[in-house]
Protein backbone atom coordinates (compact mmCIF):
# COMPACT_ATOMS: atom_id res chain seq x y z
CA UNK A 1 0.00 0.00 0.00
CA UNK A 2 3.12 2.25 0.55
CA UNK A 3 4.76 1.74 -2.31
CA UNK A 4 1.95 2.08 -4.28
CA UNK A 5 1.58 5.54 -2.88
CA UNK A 6 4.86 6.24 -3.39
CA UNK A 7 5.02 5.38 -7.31
CA UNK A 8 1.96 7.25 -7.80
CA UNK A 9 2.88 10.28 -5.75
CA UNK A 10 4.40 12.30 -8.19
CA UNK A 11 1.04 11.90 -10.07
CA UNK A 12 -0.74 13.64 -7.29
CA UNK A 13 1.70 16.16 -6.82
CA UNK A 14 1.78 17.26 -10.97
CA UNK A 15 -2.14 17.43 -10.59
CA UNK A 16 -1.93 19.40 -7.62
CA UNK A 17 0.41 22.21 -8.94
CA UNK A 18 -1.19 21.94 -12.68
CA UNK A 19 1.86 20.24 -14.14
CA UNK A 20 -0.40 17.40 -15.76
CA UNK A 21 -0.24 18.40 -19.51
CA UNK A 22 3.94 19.69 -19.00
CA UNK A 23 6.06 17.77 -21.05
CA UNK A 24 8.86 17.23 -18.95
CA UNK A 25 6.47 16.25 -16.13
CA UNK A 26 5.81 13.36 -18.27
CA UNK A 27 8.72 12.75 -19.17
CA UNK A 28 9.66 13.05 -15.42
CA UNK A 29 6.95 10.75 -14.83
CA UNK A 30 7.87 7.93 -16.92
CA UNK A 31 11.67 8.08 -16.00
CA UNK A 32 10.25 8.08 -12.44
CA UNK A 33 8.04 4.83 -12.80
CA UNK A 34 11.15 3.23 -14.95
CA UNK A 35 13.82 3.65 -12.35
CA UNK A 36 11.17 3.03 -9.55
CA UNK A 37 10.80 -0.53 -11.04
CA UNK A 38 13.84 -1.34 -11.13
CA UNK A 39 14.57 -0.58 -7.58
CA UNK A 40 11.56 -2.87 -6.50
CA UNK A 41 12.88 -5.76 -9.03
CA UNK A 42 16.28 -5.21 -7.53
CA UNK A 43 14.68 -5.28 -3.40
CA UNK A 44 12.59 -8.72 -4.71
CA UNK A 45 15.74 -10.18 -5.19
CA UNK A 46 17.30 -9.54 -2.49
CA UNK A 47 14.46 -10.41 -0.14
CA UNK A 48 14.23 -13.54 -2.62
CA UNK A 49 18.04 -14.58 -2.89
CA UNK A 50 19.84 -12.46 0.08
CA UNK A 51 21.96 -10.42 -2.62
CA UNK A 52 21.35 -8.62 -5.60
CA UNK A 53 20.90 -10.37 -8.78
CA UNK A 54 19.45 -9.09 -10.69
CA UNK A 55 20.47 -10.83 -14.32
CA UNK A 56 19.61 -14.04 -12.22
CA UNK A 57 15.91 -13.08 -11.50
CA UNK A 58 15.20 -11.69 -15.21
CA UNK A 59 17.13 -13.71 -16.91
CA UNK A 60 17.82 -16.81 -15.16
CA UNK A 61 21.30 -18.82 -16.14
CA UNK A 62 23.43 -19.64 -19.54
CA UNK A 63 25.60 -22.57 -20.10
CA UNK A 64 29.17 -20.80 -21.68
CA UNK A 65 29.92 -22.31 -24.84
CA UNK A 66 33.86 -22.41 -24.45
CA UNK A 67 34.18 -23.10 -20.68
CA UNK A 68 31.21 -25.08 -20.63
CA UNK A 69 30.78 -23.47 -16.56
CA UNK A 70 27.06 -22.16 -15.88
CA UNK A 71 27.07 -18.56 -14.84
CA UNK A 72 24.24 -15.94 -13.66
CA UNK A 73 23.27 -13.99 -17.30
CA UNK A 74 24.24 -10.11 -16.54
CA UNK A 75 21.31 -7.47 -16.35
CA UNK A 76 22.40 -5.75 -19.22
CA UNK A 77 23.92 -6.91 -22.22
CA UNK A 78 23.51 -6.20 -26.33
CA UNK A 79 20.24 -8.22 -27.02
CA UNK A 80 19.63 -9.48 -30.76
CA UNK A 81 16.12 -10.85 -31.41
CA UNK A 82 16.64 -14.12 -29.47
CA UNK A 83 20.61 -14.00 -28.23
CA UNK A 84 22.35 -12.14 -26.36
CA UNK A 85 25.89 -11.00 -26.35
CA UNK A 86 27.17 -11.47 -23.22
CA UNK A 87 30.89 -11.97 -21.47
CA UNK A 88 31.14 -15.40 -19.20
CA UNK A 89 32.68 -14.56 -15.76
CA UNK A 90 34.81 -17.36 -15.67
CA UNK A 91 36.88 -17.40 -18.53
CA UNK A 92 36.15 -13.95 -19.35
CA UNK A 93 35.24 -14.26 -23.23
CA UNK A 94 32.30 -12.98 -24.84
CA UNK A 95 29.89 -15.02 -26.45
CA UNK A 96 26.35 -15.19 -28.10
CA UNK A 97 24.02 -16.77 -25.86
CA UNK A 98 20.46 -17.98 -27.39
CA UNK A 99 18.51 -19.44 -24.24
CA UNK A 100 19.22 -19.80 -20.66
CA UNK A 101 19.60 -23.06 -18.96
CA UNK A 102 15.93 -23.09 -17.80
CA UNK A 103 15.27 -22.88 -21.63
CA UNK A 104 17.21 -25.86 -22.64
CA UNK A 105 15.52 -27.99 -20.77
CA UNK A 106 18.15 -28.60 -17.86
ZN1 LIG B 1 33.34 -19.48 -20.12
Amino acid sequence: MLLHWLVNLPIFIGFLLNLTENIFWQIFLSQWTSIFSVIMIAITTIILYGKLKLGYFLAGQAKCPECAKIYDRPFLGVSLINKKYEKCPHCKKWHWIRKSVKEEGR
